[in-house]
This record gives C-alpha cells, sequence and structure tokens, in this order.
C-alpha cells in the first residue's frame, strides 16, 4: 500500500502511515493505526503508573495497604508480602484458550481474574512510600530506586545519601536537586556532573571542588 496521511482521532495532529507500516499490520493481522505515535505512546506509558500512590484494602487479608492501584480499580490486589506468599496459588486462575475468540479479549479476561501485585517496593525499610524500589532506608517518595538512605523526593537514583529532589543519579551524597550526577558530595542544582564537591550550578563538569556556575 501507498503510504497515506492520517488525523489522530486523539489529537487531531496528522501523521503518516508509510507503506512499510502498511506490510507490517498485514503481516501482524491488525489494523492501521487511528492514533498518531505521541498518542500511541502515551497510551503505552500510561500502564507504567510509577509515582501516583494510593491507600486500599488488601484483597486477601482486607489490612491497609499502599498500592499503584487506586482503590476503585475492580480487581484483586494484593500488599507485597501476600502476593508472594504462598497464600494462593495462581495457578487456580488458569484457563482453557478459545481459538474461536480473540487473543485479546481472553487475556483482558483472564487479567482481571488473576491478583495483582499492589506495588514494587523490596525489602524496604522506612521506606513504604517509594516504587519500583529495593532496598531503601528512611526514603519518601523515591521511585524507580535502588538502595538509597534518607533521601526523598528521587527517580532514577541508586546509592544515593542524605539527599533531596535527585533525577538520575547515582553515589550522591548531601545533594539537592541535581539530574544525572553520579559520585559526588554537597553538589547542588547540577546537571551531568561527575565526581564533584561542594559545588554549586555546574554543568557537564568532571572532579570540580568548590566551583559555581562552571560548564
Ligand atoms: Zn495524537
Amino acid at each position: 500500500m501507498e503510504k497515506e496521511n492520517k488525523i489522530c482521532q486523539s489529537c487531531k495532529n496528522k501523521f503518516t502511515i508509510e507503506s512499510d507500516d502498511f506490510a507490517f499490520y498485514e503481516k501482524m493481522k491488525v489494523p492501521a493505526p487511528t492514533f498518531c505515535p505521541d498518542c500511541r505512546s502515551q497510551r503505552r506509558m500510561a500502564w507504567r503508573n510509577e509515582r501516583s500512590l494510593y491507600k486500599r484494602k488488601d484483597g486477601l487479608t482486607g489490612e491497609d495497604i499502599i498500592s499503584v492501584f487506586s482503590p476503585d480499580k475492580p480487581f484483586a490486589v494484593y500488599g507485597h508480602e501476600n502476593w508472594w506468599s504462598d497464600k494462593w496459588d495462581p495457578m487456580d486462575y488458569g484457563q482453557g484458550y478459545d481459538f474461536a475468540k480473540p487473543f485479546f479479549a481472553q487475556f483482558r479476561e483472564l487479567m482481571a481474574k488473576v491478583p495483582f501485585l499492589a506495588i514494587t517496593n523490596i525489602n524496604p525499610s522506612n521506606s513504604e512510600y517509594c516504587s519500583f524500589a529495593d532496598g531503601n532506608k528512611d526514603c519518601y517518595l523515591c521511585f524507580a530506586a535502588g538502595y538509597n538512605e534518607r533521601g526523598s523526593y528521587m527517580t532514577r537514583v541508586g546509592f544515593c545519601k542524605d539527599s533531596l529532589d535527585l533525577l538520575g543519579c547515582s553515589k550522591n551524597e548531601l545533594c539537592y536537586d541535581n539530574v544525572n550526577c553520579n559520585d559526588s558530595y554537597g553538589l547542588y542544582f547540577s546537571q551531568n556532573c561527575k565526581n564533584c564537591t561542594g559545588s554549586y550550578f555546574l554543568y557537564n563538569c568532571r572532579s570540580c571542588n568548590n566551583c559555581i556556575g562552571c560548564v
């Protein structure tokens, strides 16, 4: 098929479907998209709730838990400990595959039956309000974060201590408001830096000490 210009049914912007794309949809036996690539990407990413946490009941025990699923969601959600326990058997939810029905309809049916893991927060120590997290201690609102201590409001961080408001950082200590900075101590408001100490407003710096506004 020739390439075709379309209007996205969501954002109403124009987008193009190339002839190669049509060949792929043909091969996969799926219809051509009616959403533009950006809107499709948003819909895919909506599957990963990284930073919204809710209080709800554990579907197995009724106790209060923290979850990435809001309480109005109709399916069962089990807290971390119960979900990983032998108190329930995932095999109980097995069902035969019906070749006469579409795959995704059956997948959805199965997905709605099997209990969901409330949140991925492995071995937290006083760090209950963290998600996609592992081994954090005394942390609060840290997401995609591992092995941090006494940190808050951080995303995609690892091995940071006594720090706040970091994005994409590792091994920061006593740091604040950095993006993509590693192995730094007492570094503030900086981006793309490594091994810097006691400095403010740095960009793309390496091994700087006591600097302000360097690039
Ligand atoms: Zn769109």
